[in-house]
């Protein structure tokens, strides 16, 4: 049985469409079918490693090293299914390839166009991922952007012709809007209307609508919806304004019935739902005492989106530690200007005293000695520390500058001429040229030494982890970084490259890591650092 549920969206963009694709798979799971997400993005990037954050927000990246758009983060921890290269298609790609086929001569002769060839590009490659395991129920695409936009069109087109091709029963339409609310509290319908006339000139009609709003709707809103829209009235559905968390969104969606609509309309029969660990997510979130501060000292703080899965796995390790975590954004190039860090860390900074450190994957020169000095007071101040990539590499540079007192240690990605390059680049990096897709990315085997605080949390040797970056520990000073007590706890499985470092004893719990544990955190399973860090900030306090 391969089903497909296109999620696309009107009104206006972040009206959270990734966590509403993200639910309905959530909900479909609960209900024993497999599930496969994909997210079409419209921008011409062929992926999304080459964006700033600024513009785009995180990038996520898959076992198979894609480096994709933030939803995939989504789908990773509201789903089981795979992801990978396949479930994130952008414009980019799509013209990629249709264009070296065109070199190739593979259209004989043919004038290369939008429709059909764009359109079949993109039909192919999500009917690929409903073909790709055999055991695939339901396919989710995702359509990027907001319908009416200029770049999504081709996207939109795509899922016309499958719906029109697998027929009604097979593929249906899932349409987000907002409703918004005006002065004196009315909810006006009239841009789901325009919204659903959008997408009907582009042919398709809505199944289903998910309508973003300040409350639940009312009986009447929903009717009169329905009949604008041609939609039936028990598939308007509402997500409301929550100041929960957005694990509750499946549940919210499952007590309006929404997966049955979606099972009726497809015509698949299924167990019943079983939405335990959904409501177990949220009794753990309710049950939570007590409240940590975490520093999470960066880059872009001023945008969420630049680290979702980061925040979201603080927020899993708080779930299961049983403790609020807060997170307090602090940009690192705050902590250059002042004489001490205790300004902004310390018990009279702002909000009180921050109980851990966290500092966070980045790329560039800008902002890296504050990250320094956070690194240096939780160190100091025996306050729990975590680095990730980045922040590995800022471990070492500190420890090498203010224990081993090498003043001019540094990354040759900051210095390049750097007398001391603890951190530098690896042989087959030098030559690279390209930007996009030449790091070490994605999932590799990291081998943890017992007795350390990376094979406590794991419980394992051998572990898998996804990377992103471009530069390591330089191992000349391995002996002695050592011999100045500092560990090196996880290697690549051959011993040459070093994936952990950890401060002695003698420090409640200083750890850091060159890969990204956060992709991989879930809800209802905190990444284990992220656990471990939160648990002894939580013991430490
Ligand atoms: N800029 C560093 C590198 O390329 C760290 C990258 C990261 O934190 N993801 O190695």
């Amino acid at each position: 049985m391969n089903k497909y549920i296109f999620v696309s969206g009107g009104v206006c963009s972040s009206l959270g469409k990734g966590v509403a694709a993200s639910s309905i798979g959530a909900l479909l799971e609960s209900r024993g079918l497999n599930v496969r997400m994909v997210k079409c993005d419209p921008y011409i990037n062929v992926d999304a490693g080459t964006m700033s954050p600024y513009q785009h927000g995180e990038v996520y990246v898959t076992d198979d090293g894609a480096e994709t758009d933030l939803d995939l983060g989504n789908y990773a921890r509201f789903t089981k299914g795979r992801l990978s290269l396949a479930n994130s298609i952008t414009t980019g790609q799509v013209y990629d390839s249709v264009i070296r086929k065109e070199r190739e001569g593979k259209y004989l002769g043919k004038c290369v166009q939008v429709i059909p060839h764009i359109t079949d590009e993109i039909k192919s490659r999500i009917i690929a991922v409903a073909e790709e395991e055999s055991d695939t129920d339901v396919v989710i695409i995702e359509i990027g952007g907001t319908v009416g936009d200029i770049e999504s069109i081709p996207f939109i087109e795509a899922a016309r012709q499958i719906i029109h091709e697998q027929g009604k029963n097979n593929a249906i339409s899932v349409h987000l809007t907002l409703i918004p609310e005006v002065a004196g509290g009315e909810l006006k319908t009239k841009p789901t209307q325009h919204s659903v006339k959008t997408m009907l000139e582009a042919g398709i009609q809505p199944d289903i609508l998910i309508c973003r709003s300040p409350v639940m709707l009312d009986e009447a809103t929903c009717r009169k919806i329905a009949l604008f829209t041609n939609v039936d009235k028990d598939a308007v559905f509402t997500s409301p304004n929550i100041d929960t968390t957005i694990y509750q969104i499946p549940i919210i969606l499952f007590d309006q019935e929404l997966d049955q609509v979606i099972l009726r309309k497809m015509g698949v029969e299924s167990r019943h739902a079983d939405m335990r660990p959904w409501h177990s997510v949220m009794e753990r979130f309710s049950s939570r005492q007590g409240k940590v501060r975490i520093g999470v000292v960066g880059k872009y703080m001023e945008i969420h989106d630049t680290y979702t899965s980061l925040y979201e796995a603080l927020f899993h390790a708080g779930l299961e530690c049983g403790v609020v975590v807060e997170t307090v954004k602090i940009d690192s190039s705050s902590l250059e200007g002042i004489e001490n860090a205790d300004e902004i860390l310390g018990k009279n900074a702002e909000g009180g005293n921050i109980d851990g450190i966290l500092v966070p994957g980045g790329f560039g020169q800008r902002g890296i000695n504050g990250m320094v000095k956070a690194a240096q007071w939780a160190r100091i101040n025996k306050k729990p520390y975590l680095g990730i990539c980045l922040g590995m590499q800022i471990m070492i540079i500190e420890w090498a500058r203010n224990v081993l007192a090498w003043p001019d240690a540094d990354s040759t990605e900051f210095t390049p001429d750097s007398k001391r390059p603890v951190v530098s680049l690896l042989e087959e990096q030098v030559n690279v040229k390209n930007y996009g897709g030449t790091m070490r990315l994605g999932a590799s085997e990291t081998v943890n030494v017992e007795g350390s605080h990376i094979f406590t949390a794991y419980g394992e040797k051998r572990i898998s982890e996804r990377h992103r970056h471009r530069y390591e520990f330089t191992n000349k000073y391995k002996d002695e970084m050592e011999k100045s007590r500092i560990k090196f706890s996880a290697f690549t499985p051959d011993g040459s490259l070093v994936e952990c470092t950890e401060w002695p004893s003698g420090h409640p719990w200083g750890v850091a890591v060159q890969f990204h544990p956060e992709y991989k955190s879930k809800p209802m399973a905190a990444a284990p650092l992220f656990r471990d860090f939160i648990a002894a900030v939580k013991k430490n306090k």
